[in-house]
């Protein structure tokens, strides 16, 4: 059996499955770690359409029947558990999800369940969720995707797979042999501008999202400048105020990626900035576990 995993990046997280699934060792549930924008959503779905394929040769297809449903968001026998518009995932969606992860396949021979971001689940939600991760029912996977660290009941029952950041030169290459896809040229610019997220260069191949990008860039950069006074004032102007909690808490990361490129950049001319850049990890984990996104913003400018 051959499998076809476009991936960027990642090659040692896919020699673990091409030997788990060659194998037929496929474990009940996994749990996918690391930096958002890497590729874990990405490649717990690929996973999801190996499993269902039927091709006896390559999977996935994206030829057979179990292919087709798959890409049409169509398989009776793949669920989701996501937070949608709630600002968490409760726990009546995640019984909801269980019963129905619990009944027999209908087209393959898998019930699959993927829940992304699965560090917004509720205490309740993931404790509903620990009796299945400990005893699941026959021909059941599940793939739990999160960019920070889970509860250790859900880790301890989870087979965990972490990845990492990957090299700028990777995603360049990338880029180029698949240049047909992507309407930018620079490839080696906007794999350096990603850093390490393949996701974020792939957003960045568009011009107006890159010119975008650059100019978030410079503004940034002038704010390192700056006393924290006014980076305070910055702060509260650009993310406080009224709006939707979990949109505010993207644009948090967003900024703090490029506040990392920025510090990186500078970093090489002026050791001053390791510990504010040490910051920008913690503000991101805070950020995902939910912490309020202006107070998060203001104590790490403040930093
Ligand atoms: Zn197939």
């Amino acid at each position: 059996m051959q499998y076809s995993w476009p991936l960027i990046g990642h090659q040692n997280v896919r020699n673990y499955f091409t030997k788990a699934f060659s194998a037929g060792r496929i474990h009940h549930a996994y749990l996918f770690q690391g930096p958002s924008q890497v590729g874990k959503d990405t490649f717990a779905r690929m996973l999801v359409n190996t499993l269902l394929c039927k091709d006896e040769q390559v999977r996935p297809c994206g030829k057979c029947q179990g292919c087709q449903a798959f890409a049409r968001g169509a398989h009776p026998d793949v669920l989701t558990l996501v937070r949608g518009e709630d600002a968490s995932i409760g726990v009546e969606k995640a019984r909801e999800f269980i019963a129905s992860i619990s009944l027999k396949p209908l087209l393959g021979a898998w019930r699959i369940g993927m829940i992304e971001g699965a560090a917004q689940l509720t205490k309740e939600a993931a404790s509903a969720l620990l009796k299945t991760l400990e005893e699941p029912p026959l021909r059941v996977v599940l793939f739990l995707v999160s960019a920070v660290e889970l509860l250790p009941t859900i880790t301890s029952r989870c087979q965990r797979i972490r990845f990492g950041f990957v090299p700028a030169q990777d995603i360049a290459e990338y880029l180029a042999a698949n240049s047909a896809a992507f309407t930018g040229t620079g490839y080696r610019e906007v794999a350096q501008l990603a850093a390490g997220r393949p996701g974020r260069a792939i957003e960045l191949t568009q011009p107006a999202a890159y010119e975008t990008r650059m100019r978030e860039l410079t503004e940034v950069d002038g704010l390192l400048d700056q006393s924290e006074a006014a980076r305070i004032v910055f702060a509260v102007a650009r993310f406080g105020g009224k709006g939707d909690l979990a949109e505010k808490r993207e644009a948090c990361l967003e900024f703090i990626e490029v506040l990392q490129y920025a510090l990186r950049k500078r970093l090489r001319l002026d050791k001053g900035f390791v510990s504010l850049l040490k910051n920008t990890f913690k503000a991101e984990a805070y950020l995902q576990a939910n912490v309020d996104p202006k107070l998060v913003m203001e104590c790490l400018l403040f930093s």
